[in-house]
């Protein structure tokens, strides 16, 4: 197959209703895009196997699903309203405004992270570096000024600036608020996680890329609450658990890697991104943190409400340091649609386009399809079996070759054909989405053979 590009996945996914641009008959709002029927299946999935695997089969973590609109107090404590903020700076000759961090980053080829780094330092090397404006190829910056990624909207109807409130640019910080909640109703002990998945807001300066960077999206994380000598232990065991994730969702392991940080933000211990190879190159897919005890601390500080933790076995007290996973859930779907997508030439010399995502998350385990359509109400009576435990397709327009390579396109692992036999003998045929082989089944085994064929382990 010739090289993978992002046009090839955003019109796969327009077309075949993965993914549609957001308020579209309007011309569209940048960066926002619409779910369609086959790809929330596929974005829910992703999810429940997220939540599954590090939530449902984890005794020490604990979900939550807290407020997008937070007191404004919680950004101050998190840093946002004060210094943090994307660097960013303008080219003055041809008036583009750009992040300094990417600009270093990218010119580096990812060797140099400027995450840490002043906004002097950064001037500073793209000075020593004579790094270009990658429009127009000229050097003529302004300084570098932190901008505020957050959204805002306001609480009354008056909005003066008393009363505005953040869209939150990270979940994360649900989790830290709820702290004391978590650990006094399930009565956890440290070391314990806090997980959840929701929506964030950042007002990016260079969205783009599809699904890749998105003002809108959906994050996937989790917050380890831990003792300081532990946290070393424990960020590294996220390590492997993060990449054993992805690669179980089908990301292939020579398009994974792991870019460790050099330069930390000032209260981190540790960080790490996995890396997938996006058809725009290597970008970061998830990160892990060791964040030291920043978070519980200025939440402290700043509600007033102390955070420490009593250890019941020592009777130590401490203020629980974090280790951080976060995973965006848009990117990771955009990483898998990625990963999928095949062009196969057939023995008939045809091509069919396959998507060869693991049954685990595919959007429809299974379609029902009439040979014919006289077949179609055997084929119903079959479907409402099959979607009593699995989402199916049900399709009888068109010849059965074209139906099949619609199922192949959105990555169906199952068809199953209802044929003038299945009428004398209670048996159908289920085609295999990746060999294309296809064998006889009675219809009372169906959900039993899909079944084992499509769990998440
Ligand atoms: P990046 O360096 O790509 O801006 P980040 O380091 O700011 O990401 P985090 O704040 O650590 O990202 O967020 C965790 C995860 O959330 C990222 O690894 C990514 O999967 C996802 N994510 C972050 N920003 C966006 C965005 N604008 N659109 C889609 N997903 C995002």
């Amino acid at each position: 197959m010739k090289k993978l590009t992002m046009d090839t996945i955003v019109n796969l996914c327009k077309n075949r209703g993965f993914v549609f641009q957001g308020s579209e008959i309007y011309g569209g709002f940048a960066n926002t895009w619409d779910f369609g029927p086959v790809g929330v299946e596929l974005k829910n999935n992703i999810k429940r196997a997220w939540w599954k695997r590090f939530v449902q089969e984890d005794p020490n973590c604990y979900g939550v699903d807290a407020a997008i609109l937070m007191n404004p107090k919680v950004w101050e404590a998190s840093g946002h309203v004060q210094n943090f903020g994307d660097p960013k700076m303008d080219c003055k000759n041809c008036k583009t405004r750009h992040r300094a961090d990417t600009i270093i980053e990218n010119f580096s080829k990812g060797t140099v992270s400027a995450e840490g780094m002043t906004n002097e330092e950064m001037e500073k090397y793209i000075e020593e570096h004579d790094i270009k404006c990658p429009i127009c190829g000229k050097r003529d910056w302004t300084q570098i000024r932190k901008f505020n990624p957050m959204f805002t909207t306001s609480r009354n109807m008056v909005g003066d600036d008393k009363d505005i409130v953040y869209l939150r640019p990270e979940t994360c910080q649900g989790e830290y608020v709820n702290f004391l909640n978590v650990q006094r109703t399930m009565r956890a002990k440290v070391p314990f996680a806090i997980a959840q998945i929701g929506k964030s807001f950042r007002n990016e300066i260079t969205p783009g890329n599809f699904l890749f960077r998105t003002v809108e999206f959906e994050q996937m994380e989790l917050q380890m609450f831990c003792k300081q000598d532990n946290s070393i232990d424990i960020y590294n065991s996220y390590k492997e658990k993060a990449l054993k994730f992805v690669e179980d969702l089908g990301l292939k392991a020579e398009n994974l890697r792991f870019h460790d940080h050099d330069k930390l933000a000032h209260y981190a211990k540790a960080a790490c991104d996995i890396q997938f190879n996006f058809p725009i190159g290597w970008q970061e897919l998830n990160g892990i943190h060791n964040r030291g005890n920043w978070d519980l601390s200025r939440h402290s500080e700043f509600s007033g409400k102390n955070m420490d933790y009593l250890d019941p076995f020592t009777n130590e007290k401490f203020t629980p340091n974090v280790v951080e996973y976060s995973i965006g859930a848009d990117r990771l779907t955009l990483a898998v649609l990625c990963q999928a997508y095949d062009e196969e030439t057939l023995e008939n010399g045809e091509t069919r386009i396959v998507m060869h995502l693991s049954p685990a998350i595919a959007p429809f385990k299974v379609a029902v399809l009439p040979l014919q359509k006289i077949l179609s109400e055997k084929a119903k009576e079959v479907y409402s079996i099959l979607s009593k435990e699995f989402m199916c397709d049900y399709d009888e327009a068109g010849s059965i070759g074209k139906r099949y390579r619609r199922q192949d396109e959105i990555g169906t692992p199952y068809c199953v054909t209802i044929d003038f036999e299945t009428l004398d003998n209670e048996t159908v045929t289920i085609r295999d989405r990746d060999s294309m082989e296809q064998i006889r089944i009675n219809i009372n085994d169906l959900c039993d053979y899909i079944n084992k064929k499509i769990k998440f382990n």
